[in-house]
């Protein structure tokens, strides 16, 4: 057309499409499943706007927040259109191409090392996987705010952005059609589109029966509910010819009872929330109606896998990756503060029946609810991690358990070490910055000591296994466990048969300063000042004795720094050692901001 405008994709953007369009990935379901999660984000953001202003939807069918899926046999085209929010021009150049998002390079350099494309939609980039199908893609939008137009690509490298004067107008909304190729073929046919299982979340409830009569709503909005109430709401596909043919919502798993979901159920929406498609579950979850004052309900998930960047934005971002019902009505899936910036990593939503629906979602954030729904949260969140931990096998917490019960259990097992180790660092990000909750965190670390014999133990199984007469918890900080193992400073502790723990990351020592004691006992760092054996009833004599040269030997180092010499008793075959100060900074902790500095 010679009326189009021409861009150069992203250089990052264009390596992802030669990428795609090159994979020999045979699971190309997932372009269908991207689109639909598009569609659906489209017509949520569109719901939030027309709770403030109801003339954003429109009139008609313009109105109907529908996803449809249409065929053309002949010509080979695949359609998704949505009466969502739609995009602007700018926003067509911005979203699908010119701007690289954060996660592309991150997905390419995936891809390059043989990842897995499944995981496509994790790097907000979800899009591009209709050219595992196509070779030619138009997308075709609607604005409020703009005209329609044309967004086309053959994926060589380059889009076009021309103003639509020729297909049929669509009111609002993104139509999406594919050009398929040759070996795609096959979603042309409906009974290939039915095995596609899509589903998205849903926003409303077809058998709510509630009858709202809560202040916050005006009448003109429980009016609208029922008309809502009227829709079929199962986004499965269900037929399609060449038709427009309507896309149904599936019924809110986290408004039924947790009775009657399956554990597949459960599987599938994490993987439709998460927009993780791969083949692993979920680690746990925790689905739960919270009543009284403030009245929600709420089903969390514990991924698979820690996402790529979990710890990149950490100090920068205080966003939870839950998403915010009031109603059944989507507000928000950025909603700050829900849960503390360590449970970032859970996935989940949230519905409240408790919070206005007609307000701003800044006013919302201010609202008194959030702070007892965020409270509730928490403490079911680690709950959930808990019992992950109970389940296993493998755990310190089962030694009770007979055999019967532990075969019975045996697909559990491992799975907290699992757990350890893709999420522990946001336990040890909790002990540090949740106080009120230090305690409960406290429980669920893990670490390597000198009795825990390869495996991970917990500070539960370490009180089990003191000494009598033992009054303090023994650890050693340092750069890895082999170079502790040889510290002269366990020699004493080995020969008496004590337990000392190993803390190897670097974040050890932070935590450290933030855990003072577990359930009465201190924590004692043995390369510090302080560390107490018992009694030994030669110290004093012997101290008395070697005075002079202990005076001595101040004198002599004191250009060295140090702060006073003594005899005593923590080494067994090194004859000397430097300690750390009660205050000061360990020899580790010197090496480590060393490091930070530099
Ligand atoms: P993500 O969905 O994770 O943001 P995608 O690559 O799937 O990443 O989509 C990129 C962007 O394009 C979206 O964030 C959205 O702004 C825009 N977009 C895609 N599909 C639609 C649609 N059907 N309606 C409106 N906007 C869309
Ligand atoms: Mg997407």
């Amino acid at each position: 057309r010679s009326s189009a405008e021409k861009f150069e994709f992203q250089a990052e953007v264009s390596r992802l499409m030669d990428i795609i369009i090159n994979s020999l990935y045979s699971n190309k379901d997932i372009f269908l499943r991207e689109l639909i999660s598009n569609a659906s984000d489209a017509l949520d953001k569109i719901r939030f706007l027309s709770l403030t202003d109801k003339e954003v939807l429109g009139e008609g069918d313009t109105a109907k927040l529908e996803i449809q899926i249409k065929l053309d046999k002949e010509k080979k085209i695949l359609s998704i259109r949505d009466r969502g929010i739609g995009m602007t021009k700018e926003d067509l150049i911005n979203n699908l191409g010119t701007i690289a998002k954060s996660g592309t390079s991150a997905f390419v350099e995936k891809m390059q090392s043989g990842g897995d494309l499944n995981l496509i939609g994790q790097f907000g980039v979800g899009f591009y996987s209709v050219y595992l199908v196509a070779d030619y893609v138009e997308v075709v939008s609607k604005h409020n705010d703009d005209k329609q137009y044309v967004w086309e690509s053959k994926a060589d490298g380059s889009f076009a952005i021309s103003e639509d004067t020729w297909n049929e107008p669509l009111g609002r909304g993104t139509e999406i059609r594919l050009h398929l190729r040759d070996e795609a073929k096959e979603y042309l046919e409906e009974d290939k589109l039915k095995e596609v299982d899509v589903e998205v979340p849903a926003d409303e409830d077809e058998t709510s029966e509630e009858e709202d009569s809560s202040p916050e709503t005006t009448e003109e909005e429980t009016e609208e509910d029922e008309e809502k109430e009227k829709k079929p709401k199962t986004k499965t596909i269900k037929e399609t010819t060449s038709e427009w043919e309507l896309l149904n919502d599936m019924k809110a798993v986290w408004l039924r009872s947790p009775k009657e979901v399956t554990d597949e159920e459960y599987s599938k929406f994490y993987h439709s929330l998460a927009k993780d498609f791969g083949d692993d579950k979920p680690m746990g979850w925790s689905h739960f109606t919270a009543e009284g004052d403030v009245e929600f309900k709420a089903l969390l998930f514990i991924p698979p896998k820690a996402p790529h960047d979990l710890y990149e934005s950490y100090y920068n971002s205080n966003k939870s990756n839950l998403k915010l019902y009031v109603r059944r009505v989507f507000i928000s899936d950025e909603f700050d503060d829900l849960l503390p910036k360590y449970l970032s990593f859970l996935r989940g939503i949230v519905d409240s029946d408790t919070l206005p629906l007609n307000v701003s979602r800044e006013m919302l954030q201010q609202h008194s609810s959030l702070k007892t729904i965020k409270k509730k949260l928490i403490r079911k969140a680690l709950d959930m991690i808990r019992k992950l931990a109970e389940e296993d096998p493998d755990e310190y917490s089962n030694k009770d358990k007979t055999d019967e019960e532990k075969n019975e259990m045996e697909e559990k097992k491992g799975q907290y070490a699992k757990f350890w180790n893709e999420f522990g660092k946001s336990i040890k990000l909790g002990i540090i910055e949740d106080a009120t909750n230090r305690n409960r965190l406290a429980k669920l670390l893990r670490f390597e000591s000198t009795k825990s014999d390869g495996k991970l133990a917990s500070l539960d199984e370490y009180i089990s296994r003191m000494k009598p007469g033992q009054k303090d918890i023994f650890y050693l900080t340092g750069s890895s466990k082999d170079q502790l193992e040889k510290s002269p400073f366990l020699e004493r502790l080995t020969k008496k048969n004590y337990e000392v723990i190993f803390f190897t990351d670097p974040m050890d020592e932070y935590l450290m300063q933030y855990l003072m004691d577990y359930e009465d006992r201190k924590f004692q760092n043995v390369s510090k000042e302080g560390l107490k054996l018992g009694k030994d009833s030669r110290l004093k004599d012997l101290k008395e004795s070697f005075k002079e040269l202990t005076e001595w030997w101040k004198k002599a180092l004191e250009s060295e720094s140090v702060d006073s010499v003594k005899v005593s008793s923590r080494l067994h075959d090194t004859p000397c050692v430097v300690v750390t100060s009660k205050y000061g900074w360990s020899a580790n902790m010197e090496k480590i901001m060393q490091a930070q500095t530099l």
